[in-house]
C-alpha cells in the first residue's frame, strides 16, 4: 500500500494504455509509416546549433503560430499550440471544464476526451452513437439539454471508427450546444472536408489538429487548435509558461515549409487506404468506411482478440479494440507502407480462411 494516496478520482483511474510490443510491422498507433523528408531533418539539425540554449524560448511562440495560421488563412491570435493535440485538449479542459462543469462525448470515440475530463475534475456526459456509429441527433439533443456541457467533443474523422461528420452535422451540433464545440481533427487532412471552414470570431468552435500523423512528426509532440482569438487568449493564461521548447518551435516552423511533401504523403496514404479497405472487404470481415489513416474491422469467423494474438505471433501489431465497449470483436489497423499492409493482409487472410 503506497503511503500517500492520490485524490480519489485518480486512485480509481485506469490510465490510458496503448500497449507496444517489439514487432516487425507496427500498425497500432496511427503514426505515419514514413519519416519526414530528409531535407527537413537536415534543416532541423542545422537549427540545433542556432538555438540559444541558455535562454528561455519565445513564450508566445509567435513565429510558429504565424506559420501555422498561414496554413489555414488565420492570424497567430487564432492559433494555440501545445505539446501534441492531447495537450491542447487538456488545456481546453483546464480552461473551460473543471469541477462543477460537464463535457459531452458521443461514444465510441477517442478515449482521451473523457480521460482528460476525469483528470481535470470535469463531469462526463456520455451519449451513444447509432449502431452504425453515426451521430444520432436526437441523442445529441437529449445529452446537451440534460447536461448543458461547457465543452462538447466531436472527433472527425472519429477514432476508432474512421467516420467523418458532415458539414451539416457539425453545423447542427453547433446550433445546439450551450458551450464550446471542439472538433478533434487529428486525422483531418485525410478527410474530404474540414470544420476549419466554420471557424470565425463569433462562433464558439475550435478545431484541433496535429503534426503527429500527416506531418510524420509523432516524435516531436506538436499539436494546435484554430479558433476564435478570445478562446486562444484564455488558453494562453492557463498553459504553463514556456511549455514549447525552442527546438520544437523550430521543428514546426521548418515543417510547414514542406507542406506539399506532406500533402503528397497524405494523398498516397489515402489511396493506400482504399486498397486496404477493398482487400479487407474480400475477407470475412465487417469493415467500416474510413476518412482517416486507419480502418476499423471486425473478423466474422474468429474472435477479434484471437485474431489480434495470431497477428502478433506473425510479428504484426494492430490495435485491439475487441474488449472496448460497443466495439466487441473489433480491431483497428493503421495504414502502413504497401509492404507492411501486404504483410498484414496476407497474415489476416491466412488466419481467417
Ligand atoms: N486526437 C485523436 C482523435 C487521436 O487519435 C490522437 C492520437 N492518438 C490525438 C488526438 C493526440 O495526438 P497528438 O497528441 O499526438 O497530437
Amino acid at each position: 500500500m503506497a503511503p500517500i494516496r492520490p485524490r480519489d478520482s485518480v486512485a480509481l483511474m485506469e490510465g490510458y494504455h496503448s500497449p507496444q510490443l517489439d514487432v516487425d510491422v507496427r500498425l497500432n498507433t496511427n503514426e505515419s509509416p514514413v519519416a519526414p523528408p530528409a531535407a527537413f531533418v537536415d534543416a532541423l539539425a542545422a537549427e540545433v546549433g542556432r538555438v540559444q540554449w541558455h535562454r528561455y524560448p519565445d513564450r508566445a511562440a509567435t513565429e510558429l503560430r504565424t506559420r501555422i495560421g498561414e496554413l489555414h488563412g488565420v492570424g497567430p491570435e487564432q492559433v494555440f499550440v501545445a505539446n501534441g493535440s492531447n495537450e491542447v485538449l487538456q488545456t481546453l479542459s483546464l480552461t473551460y471544464g473543471g469541477p462543477g462543469r460537464t463535457v459531452a462525448v458521443f461514444e465510441p470515440t477517442y478515449a482521451l476526451h473523457s480521460h482528460i475530463a476525469h483528470m481535470t475534475g470535469t463531469t462526463v456526459a456520455e451519449g451513444e452513437r447509432a449502431a452504425d456509429f453515426s451521430l444520432d441527433m436526437a441523442e445529441v439533443r437529449r445529452v446537451v439539454s440534460a447536461a448543458e456541457p461547457a465543452i462538447t467533443y466531436l472527433c472527425s474523422p472519429n477514432n476508432p471508427t474512421g467516420m467523418v461528420e458532415t458539414r451539416d452535422t457539425v453545423t447542427e451540433v453547433l446550433g445546439l450546444v450551450p458551450g464550446l464545440l471542439v472538433v478533434d481533427e487529428a486525422y483531418g487532412q485525410f478527410a474530404p472536408w474540414s470544420a476549419l471552414e466554420l471557424v470565425d470570431e463569433a462562433t464558439p468552435l475550435v478545431v484541433t489538429q496535429t503534426f503527429s500523423k500527416t506531418w510524420s512528426m509523432a516524435g516531436a509532440r506538436l499539436g494546435y487548435l484554430v479558433g476564435p482569438s478570445w478562446v486562444v487568449a484564455e488558453l494562453e493564461k492557463v498553459v504553463l509558461p514556456y511549455h514549447l521548447d525552442a527546438l520544437k518551435q523550430a521543428a514546426g516552423i521548418i515543417a510547414v515549409r514542406f507542406r506539399s511533401e506532406m500533402e503528397e504523403r497524405v494523398a498516397q496514404l489515402t489511396e493506400e487506404r482504399g486498397r486496404l479497405e477493398a482487400a479487407l472487404r474480400e475477407l470475412p470481415c465487417d469493415v467500416w468506411p474510413s476518412g482517416a489513416n486507419f480502418v476499423l474491422f471486425r473478423p466474422q469467423t474468429l474472435d477479434g482478440a484471437d485474431v489480434w494474438a495470431q497477428l502478433v505471433e506473425r510479428s504484426i501489431l494492430v490495435r485491439n479494440c475487441s474488449s472496448w465497449p460497443r466495439l466487441e470483436g473489433c480491431l483497428r489497423v493503421t495504414i502502413g507502407t504497401t509492404d507492411e499492409d501486404d504483410r498484414f493482409l496476407d497474415a489476416l487472410g491466412e488466419i481467417l480462411t
